[in-house]
């Protein structure tokens, strides 16, 4: 679903391995592992996990010549496997080397991603940066120019403040760091294209750790190219502020129109999945209706009418459950991630917010019967008692899903004749 009402900054469409960014095409999420990619069997898992969560392009880092060597057979796994997920390669410091190298390397990827600020220092940016751009002209690929506030180019900005200095009415640091970030971007987007790069084969992006600043720079960005761009708050930490400052900034251009791709840069928990990072950027665009990727989940927060965590429990099982399903359900359900499961925790907003729901589930609160009534599309249908509340609500948006996605027959329990029957207990 991609959400007709929303604008879109008009940008030039790049195609990566077969997915497009920009020029009107879906919002492409993406992600990057973090593991040695010289391991290849370690980074397989890891992209076909991040793939199976759904993340469209995938980047893996190259920094040094067994990793760049590890690219090639991990594109040949990855397509044995039926993976189709384009790879980009992210270079810094040593990319100009490894691609002269290891020229498979280059291959066998569908992006190269480059930071100006990490090509080189005084006379060798430049011959280095052009290297990386004739290898990706010699194997036809397309190239981000990925600049970083932590990496920015120092020969730039101390111009660039030098220059500010001598004005009149000088700019705060502040504004003119943001500059240097969009003068870096566009000025190596200009080299790349004079080098003999078409203007549909480069992808900016500008990242930074401040919201704020994020958003100033890439509504600077938006405004003086038409570069598909990729967005995403660099470093944006653990948890909660990782999610929350993240979802503040991409959120804010996202609804201006802005960002063609996205991802989100959490630091995962300890032995935590990295898959979380591709989920977080899926939610922001389907809660913002920008577009549709799992079924959504709908549970109240809970409160002194429940007696037991009993419903909390339930939504985490229905959310893990639809999410695990979506790799298989995916191509199998077409219109399936559009489904709406409400999960509410009493008789006080159940009934209401199940109704809109597509299948929903009144479990009972405090004081009250201890029956729990599910409504599909509106409709209550059967009631729920017992033990296995939580088996048989799974088996019924199952049921929901093979219907009304995949046509199959309604199973029995979704029949006219059983909407009065209570299911038995088997508590
Ligand atoms: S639906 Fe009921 S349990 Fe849930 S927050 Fe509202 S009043 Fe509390």
């Amino acid at each position: 679903m991609d959400a007709p009402s929303l604008p879109r900054r008009r940008s030039l469409a790049v195609d990566i391995g077969g997915v497009r960014i920009g020029g009107g095409a879906p919002i492409v999420v993406q992600s990057m592992t973090n593991t040695d990619t010289a391991d290849v069997d370690a980074t397989f898992a890891q992209v076909a996990a991040l793939a199976d969560a759904g993340s469209e392009i995938v980047r893996v880092t190259v920094n040094n010549v067994e990793a760049a060597r590890g690219v090639p057979p991990l594109r040949e796994r990855l397509d044995a496997a039926g993976y189709r997920v384009p790879l980009v390669g992210d270079f810094h410091f040593n990319g100009h080397k490894l691609l002269a190298e290891v020229p498979e390397c280059a291959a066998a990827l569908a992006k190269l991603r480059i930071n100006p600020g990490n090509v080189g220092k005084g006379s060798k940016r430049d011959p280095q940066f052009t290297t990386m751009i004739e290898q990706a002209i010699a194997h036809g690929k397309p190239v981000r120019i990925g600049v970083n506030w932590g990496s920015l180019d120092q020969d730039l900005l101390a111009s660039m403040m030098d220059a500010n200095a001598g004005l009149a009415q000088p700019l705060p640091a502040e504004a003119v760091m943001r500059e240097a970030l969009v003068v870096s971007a566009l000025g190596s987007a200009e080299r790349a294209e004079n080098i003999g790069l078409a203007a549909d084969r480069i992808v900016l992006s500008c990242k930074v750790s401040n919201v704020q600043d994020l958003i100033a720079v890439y509504r600077t960005l938006a405004a003086r190219c038409a570069y598909p761009l990729h967005l995403g708050l660099t470093e944006a930490g653990m948890g909660s502020k990782g999610i929350v400052a993240s979802t503040a900034a991409l959120a804010v251009l996202l609804q201006e129109g802005i960002g063609d791709t996205i991802r989100v840069s959490l630091t995962p928990q300890p032995n935590g999945s990295r898959t979380e990072e591709v989920i977080v950027a899926q939610q922001i665009l389907q809660t913002m209706g920008i577009r549709s990727f799992t079924p959504m989940v709908t549970a109240c927060p809970g409160c002194g009418r429940t007696t037991s965590t009993y419903f909390q429990e339930l939504a985490s099982r229905i959310q893990d459950y639809l999410q695990a399903s979506m790799p298989a359900w995916r191509s199998r359900y077409p219109g399936v991630a559009d489904m709406h499961v409400a999960v509410m925790g009493c008789v006080v907003n159940g009934p209401g917010e199940s109704k809109l729901a597509n299948v929903g589930i009144s479990l009972p609160g405090t004081g009250e019967s201890p029956v729990a009534p599910v409504y599909v599309d509106g409709e209550k249908t059967v009631t729920l008692k017992g033990g296995r509340i939580a088996e048989e609500f799974q088996a019924l948006v199952d049921d929901y899903v093979r219907a009304t996605y995949g046509g199959e027959p309604r199973a029995a329990h979704l029949t006219p004749e059983r909407r009065t029957v209570a299911i038995k207990s088997v508590a």
